[in-house]
C-alpha cells in the first residue's frame, strides 16, 4: 500500500524547503544561560528568553532540586483529582500579591492557560477581539472558543475602537485580548487604552504578559507601567524570565474559582510537575529582592537600540527586521560565525516579508558582549 502520509510530509517539507522555511532542531546546551553549546561550538545566545537567567541561579536549582526530593518528579495526577501539591497554593498566593489580585492559578503552561482560559469565558455568539501580533496561542484559544474572532491592527486604538463599536452590539459577551510585551516586537500593548476602550464597551481584557513579568514594572510586570489600567485576567508564565515551565492566570476571586472548576486544560491535563512551582517561587523571590538585576535585561537591550540608533527598547526583545526569510538566515550564520547566536525568526511566526533576528536580552550579558553584538550587526542594517 502506498504510505500517503509520509508521501504528503515530504512534499510539504519540500515545499516549505524551496521557500526557505523549513524548520530543523539543533541541539543546543545552555552551559550557563548565557553561553550555549550547539554543533561544537560554543556561543554567546540572545535568543534565550531566560531574561534573569534564573534557569541557572543557585537559588532557583536548589529548589527544584529540593521538591523532587521531597515530592518526587510528578504531580500524579489532574489538580482535581490527587495533583495539588500544596505548593501550588503557596505559589498562586504569591502571584496575587505581587500582580494585585486576589487570586490566581496555575497551569502546564502558557499554550495551555491561553487555550484553556479563552473557551472557559466565551462561546458561540459571543466575540473575541485579538491584536493582529498577539501570540499563537492567543489565537488557538480565540478559535477554539468558537466566538467571532476579530482581529484589530497591532496597538492601534482607532481599529480596537471601529472593531467594537461595529462587533460590539451584537455579540452577548466581548473579550479583547492582547499580550502585554509582544514577543517578536518587544513593544509594549497600550494597556491603559486598551482597558479604557474594552471598559466602555463592556468587555473583559486578557493580557498575557509573558515578556513583561520579572522585566517591567519593577518584575510586576507591563501593566504596571500603566497605572489606570483594569486587566481582568492578568496572564503570564514562568517560561520567560522565571527561567522555568508552566504559566499563571491572575483575577478576582470567583473568576479563579470557575476557572478552577470549569477551565479544561485544568481538569483534563495533568497538575504541574511541584519542582517547577517550587522553581517559580524561588525565582519570584529572586525577581522581588533583587532590584538590580531585574533592570539589567532592559539596560542591555537599551544599550544595543543606542548603539544602533534603533528606536529604544520598551523590553528585552529587540527585533531587527531583515525582510526575506533568506537574509535573516544569512544574518544569523554571519553573527553565527562570529560566536553570536540569534536565531532568525521566519513567517508564519512573524508575517511575511518581516523574517528577522529576534534579539532578546539576559540580566547576564555584559555591556561588553552587546557591544560585541551590536558590531556583528551593524552592517546588516545599512543593506
Ligand atoms: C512563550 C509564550 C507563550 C507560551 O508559553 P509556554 O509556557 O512556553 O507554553 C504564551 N504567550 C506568549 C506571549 C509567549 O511568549
Amino acid at each position: 500500500m502506498d504510505d500517503t502520509l509520509t508521501a504528503f510530509a515530504e512534499a510539504k517539507l519540500a515545499d516549505l524547503e524551496a521557500q526557505s522555511l523549513r524548520r530543523t532542531l539543533k541541539p543546543t546546551r545552555r552551559i550557563d544561560g548565557v553561553w550555549v553549546e550547539r554543533g561544537g561550538r560554543r556561543l554567546i545566545s540572545f535568543s534565550c528568553n531566560d531574561y534573569l537567567n534564573l534557569s541557572h541561579h543557585p537559588a532557583v536549582k536548589a529548589a527544584a532540586a529540593q521538591a523532587i526530593a521531597e515530592h518526587g518528579t510528578g504531580s500524579g495526577a489532574s489538580r482535581l483529582i490527587t495533583g495539588d501539591n500544596p505548593i501550588f497554593g503557596v505559589l498562586e498566593a504569591r502571584l496575587a500579591r505581587l500582580k494585585g489580585y486576589q487570586a490566581a492559578c496555575v497551569f502546564g503552561s502558557g499554550y495551555l492557560a491561553n487555550t484553556g482560559i479563552i473557551p472557559t469565558f466565551v462561546g458561540p455568539g459571543d466575540l473575541v477581539l485579538v491584536d493582529e501580533l498577539a501570540h499563537a496561542c492567543i489565537w488557538a484559544g480565540a478559535k477554539l472558543s468558537e466566538a467571532q474572532v476579530v482581529m484589530f491592527r497591532h496597538n492601534d486604538m482607532a481599529d480596537l475602537a471601529a472593531r467594537l463599536a461595529e462587533r460590539r452590539g451584537a455579540a452577548r459577551r466581548a473579550l479583547v485580548a492582547t499580550d502585554g510585551v509582544f514577543s517578536m516586537d518587544g513593544d509594549v500593548a497600550p494597556l491603559d487604552e486598551i482597558s479604557r476602550l474594552a471598559r466602555a464597551h463592556d468587555a473583559w481584557l486578557l493580557v498575557d504578559d509573558a515578556h513583561g513579568l520579572g522585566v517591567l514594572g519593577g518584575g510586576a510586570g507591563a501593566a504596571r507601567l500603566f497605572p489606570g489600567a483594569r486587566v481582568d485576567l492578568a496572564m503570564g508564565t514562568f517560561s520567560k524570565s522565571l527561567g522555568g515551565y508552566g504559566a499563571y492566570v491572575c483575577a478576582s476571586g470567583p473568576v479563579i474559582d470557575f476557572i478552577k472548576t470549569r477551565t479544561r486544560t485544568v481538569v483534563y491535563s495533568t497538575g504541574l510537575p511541584p519542582a517547577n512551582a517550587a522553581a517559580a517561587l524561588a525565582a519570584l523571590e529572586v525577581i522581588e529582592t533583587d532590584a538590580a538585576r531585574v533592570a539589567r535585561p532592559l539596560r542591555n537591550a537599551r544599550r544595543l537600540t543606542s548603539a544602533l540608533n534603533l528606536p529604544q527598547a520598551q523590553s528585552a526583545v529587540v527585533p531587527i527586521v531583515l525582510g526575506e526569510a533568506e537574509t535573516a538566515l544569512a544574518a544569523a550564520r554571519d553573527l553565527e560565525a562570529q560566536g553570536l547566536l540569534a536565531v532568525p525568526i521566519r513567517p508564519p511566526t512573524v508575517p511575511a516579508g518581516t523574517a528577522r533576528l529576534r534579539l532578546a536580552f539576559s540580566a547576564d550579558h555584559t555591556f561588553e558582549m552587546v557591544d560585541r553584538l551590536a558590531e556583528a550587526v551593524r552592517p546588516w542594517l545599512r543593506r
